[in-house]
């Protein structure tokens, strides 16, 4: 992983290669004056001969930008703000002007998600109001909405089937099938025990991550049909995006402390065992302290339960006192095992599944570019990082 560009313009909110909206400051400067120096804007950089990105044109906005979506083939940029809108600009052949050809009054609040759907002519979009809605990209009119648990930050569409799925901060992520203008529930899915902040979709493999505040990725099997559902555990911090390299069969997590996970999917993982209650530890028999009747008639202080992660069972401290890594479990660190399972893991099993790098800045938004294999991240040092992935996504 190599750093190809370090560049610190703006507060940014969000970006594609090279589109980066920014918002206000908080406190200073006057929100009022439209084409002040601390207006909301959007500006597109272009990549000069020096081989660097200078600020090419810029739109100033009416209300600060929350998100965007950039559709390469139409040169079509959609752009959701905080007053609720959605604003779409076509860009010049050379990107030296953009355009504004509609808008479409899509949320009571902030945009969060924006998706832009070539195949079906259709933006996507979430937002604070809890609603999911989508447009038609041709009339511009509204096709239909849903009402969502809470706001929701993942957003994604499978062309085929027309499914969206949709997380929220509930922690659940919505499957829903939509029509030219209905749409109908189809199921839903809760394994977060935090909010869902990163939802990504390999219309291939027909699997779905989601990655969550509560630090976890799970890659729900939708096209296996068995409810799969395996964990990756490889941050410390929330998951803040979720990008997949079809070619090489790698996710691309990121998290809210600076790390950028690289797993290989094409290892076959197992999903973690349920954990089993038990009165007693499920090695020495050894009480524990709510069990009072047992505690009474052997006349022995309880002890805490815990879980050994590959196994499931109930055991004392004494009998989980090691820990281990169980990449085959998406156990990337290491986590409590009773010994007996200590013992049974081989150092093969133990070989990491996943490559660990760090982007020196935590994370706010990211942007994957596939094709070229670049990594765009930006932080809340205000700096943007485009990173080649190459060396390590190959
Ligand atoms: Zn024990
Ligand atoms: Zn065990």
């Amino acid at each position: 992983m190599r750093l190809l560009l370090r560049n610190a313009p703006f507060n940014l909110y969000t970006c594609g290669v090279f589109f980066f909206a920014r918002r206000p400051q908080e406190r200073g400067t006057d929100r009022t004056d439209p084409y002040g120096a601390d207006s909301p804007t959007v500006r597109v950089w272009l990549k000069r001969d020096s081989g660097q990105y200078w600020p090419s044109i810029y739109h100033a906005m009416p209300s600060p930008c929350s998100c965007m979506s950039f559709n390469p083939e139409t040169r079509r940029l959609s752009i959701g703000l905080d007053n609720g809108t959605i604003s779409e600009f076509i860009l010049s052949e050379d990107y030296n002007k953009m355009t504004l050809v509609k808008s479409y009054q899509a949320h009571q609040s902030r945009v969060i998600m924006i998706l832009f759907v070539l195949e079906m002519e259709w933006v996507l979009s979430t937002g604070q109001d809890k609603h999911f809605t989508w447009h038609c990209s041709e009339s511009g009119q509204r096709l239909g909405g849903y009402r969502t648990s809470a706001g929701a930050c993942g957003l994604q569409f499978d062309v085929e089937t027309r499914h969206v799925f949709v997380g929220d901060h509930s922690g659940q992520v919505t499957i829903l099938k939509l029509e030219q203008e209905s749409c109908s529930l189809v199921t839903t899915f809760k394994g977060h025990t935090g909010g869902v902040t990163a939802l990504c979709w390999d219309p291939i493999q027909r699997v779905l991550f989601s990655g969550s505040s509560d630090h976890s990725i799970i890659m729900w099997d939708i096209g296996g049909r068995k409810g799969t559902a395996i964990e990756l555990q490889g941050h410390n911090d929330k998951i803040q995006s979720l990008s997949y390299a079809h070619h090489t069969r790698q996710l691309i997590s990121c998290g809210a402390d600076g790390g950028i996970v690289v797993w290989n999917m094409d290892v076959e993982r197992q999903e973690t065992p349920e954990w089993l209650d038990s009165d007693s530890c499920q090695k020495c028999d050894q009480p524990f302290f709510w069990n009072f009747k047992q505690m009474w008639d052997s006349k022995k202080i309880g002890l805490r339960q815990h879980h050994c992660r590959k196994c499931g069972k109930a055991v004392c401290g004494k009998c989980s006192s090691k820990r281990s890594s169980i990449p085959l479990m998406g156990f990337e660190f290491e986590v409590r095992v009773c010994d007996s399972c200590h013992e049974s893991i081989t150092d093969e099993e133990r070989a990491p599944t996943a490559t660990f790098h760090d982007s020196k800045h935590n994370i706010v938004h990211v942007h994957f570019d596939a094709t070229r294999g670049w990594l765009l991240t930006s932080g809340t040092d205000k700096v943007i990082k485009l990173w080649d992935m190459t060396p390590v996504v190959s």
